[in-house]
């Protein structure tokens, strides 16, 4: 009945969906899923095919990341990057909702074979959850923890700082940046256990870096970031 005065349409192009689709069309579906790159094992950047990555890329060779394992959805561009700053500033869960649904659905087999224990996203500052209504990475990791089946654990980690957009930020600025921007309240529960962290967008990699540091530091054994696009 629902449908018929709202019909459903395509989250990403805002197309009507035809029967049997769900969330995205067809088009947006394939386009949404389908990973054109070789990327670095260490930071996830687009990387050419005979490229030597056994120590990572140029972008990361000389950075020391306290993740273990790092993956991609995708590059942060055309469609992705439109769902996105969808899930971002569209004010409405239901794009960070489906784009988690998706991605855990696409990618499931190479997360699961790190048999993480829980999962957990990197938080916003309470301010700008505030004036955000949610956190966008926060609907991403909850799919994430619905496909696996584990624990989804968003309060382990908190952000203390407000710290300013790091888009903004030059690399050597953007780890300065976030030095004791995140804390954890529940030391004894990472010990020896394995952390799916996720994100939404990864730039140079020091924000996720410097959240599995404090989680490391907590006692985790394992740290797998894993983030929605990667921005070159
Ligand atoms: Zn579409
Ligand atoms: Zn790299």
């Amino acid at each position: 009945m629902l449908d018929l005065v709202f019909p459903p349409i395509c989250l990403a192009c805002d197309q009507p969906l035809h029967a049997g689709e769900n969330d995205f069309c067809h088009d947006c579906l394939s386009s949404l899923t389908q990973e054109n790159h070789y990327t670095c094992p260490r930071c996830t950047s687009s990387v050419g095919q005979f490229t030597d990555v056994s120590d990572g890329c140029s972008r990361c060779q000389n950075v020391k990341f306290h993740f273990d394992f790092a993956y991609r959805f995708g590059p942060y561009e055309n469609l992705l990057r439109e769902v996105l700053l969808r899930a971002k500033f569209g004010k409405l869960p239901i794009y960070g909702e489906a784009l988690g649904r998706l991605w855990a659905k696409t990618d499931r087999e190479r997360i699961a074979q790190h048999n993480p224990d829980v999962v957990l996203p990197v938080p916003l500052h309470w301010w700008r959850r505030l004036c955000r209504g949610f956190n966008q990475s926060q609907l991403l990791s909850q799919a994430w923890a619905k496909e696996l089946g584990i624990a989804h654990v968003p309060r382990w980690l908190r952000r203390v700082r407000a710290t300013p957009p790091q888009t903004q930020q030059v690399p050597s600025r953007r780890r300065k940046n976030m030095i004791g921007a995140f804390r954890t309240t529940v030391w004894s529960q990472f010990k020896g256990i394995k952390v799916l962290l996720v994100d939404d967008v990864l730039t140079t990699g020091s924000t996720l870096s410097e959240a599995a540091r404090v989680i490391k530091q907590a006692g985790a054994k394992e740290v797998i970031a894993i983030v929605a696009a990667h921005r070159d």
